[in-house]
């Protein structure tokens, strides 16, 4: 099963690492794949451009060497949808198993992605507990709720043995790092060291990103 764990990474933070890997290990995913979107969907353009974002999650994964990073939708033109990532995984390699894995803040708009049901014919779902976003079943959209009832597995076999469309929550290490934070702590100059590779945090200072 490949794991597939797409993100603006504006930047790439310990936030979208740990629990990443933590999937990973848990599941003992084939591979790990970290997807820097283009043009995201459901949010505001990244500040950082393409390419600053791709160095800093090459530098940050330097560290990590089972992820990798995949640029299919930087070479994409237009919105970065991940119905059409995770098609374009089929297409490549019709016989491997996708999970897509997502953190429950994204989760609670999974609703309102492109083609969302079709990602649940695409592949299965492993969703990250993050600290501030508590699972609520009752307060999801009435169709996410009804997704979820109808797709989540409890064991990881269950979920192992599915070939997509079944949704588990799984606890990861929770960190309370957002990318936002590390923006906003910046532009005050206030230490971010803690919160991502220092390699980032280089390439941040070097190239004064986030500056203002
Ligand atoms: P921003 O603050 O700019 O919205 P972000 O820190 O949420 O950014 P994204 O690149 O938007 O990062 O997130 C990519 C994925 O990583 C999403 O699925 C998101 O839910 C997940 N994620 C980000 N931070 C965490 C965290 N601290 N713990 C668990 N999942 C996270």
């Amino acid at each position: 099963m490949i794991g597939i764990f797409g993100g603006t990474f504006d930047p790439v933070h310990f936030g979208h690492i740990r629990p990443a890997v933590d999937v990973m290990q848990q599941l003992a995913l084939d591979e790990l794949r970290f997807i820097p979107c283009s043009v995201p969907a459901h949010r505001d353009a990244p500040v950082a451009s393409a390419e600053q974002r791709l160095a800093m999650l090459t530098a940050a994964l330097q560290d990590y060497p089972q992820c990798k990073i995949d640029q299919r939708e930087l070479n994409r033109k237009g919105v970065s949808y991940m119905v059409d990532t995770l098609q374009s995984f089929r297409d490549e390699e019709p016989g491997r198993t996708l999970c897509l894995i997502i953190g429950m803040d994204a989760f609670y708009g999974l609703h309102q992605w492109h083609h969302w049901q079709r990602l649940f014919e695409l592949a299965n779902i492993a969703v990250t507990y993050r600290p501030g976003h508590e699972l609520n079943v009752e307060s999801l959209s009435p169709q996410l709720r009804a997704a979820v009832e109808q797709r989540q597995v409890n064991s990881k076999d269950s979920f192992l043995n599915k070939q997509s469309g079944a949704i588990i929550f799984m606890p990861v290490t929770q960190l309370d790092i957002s990318a936002t934070a590390i923006r906003n702590k910046i532009a005050k100059q206030q230490p971010i060291t803690d919160m991502l590779p220092v390699a980032v945090n280089n390439i941040i200072q070097q190239q004064h990103i986030y500056a203002g």
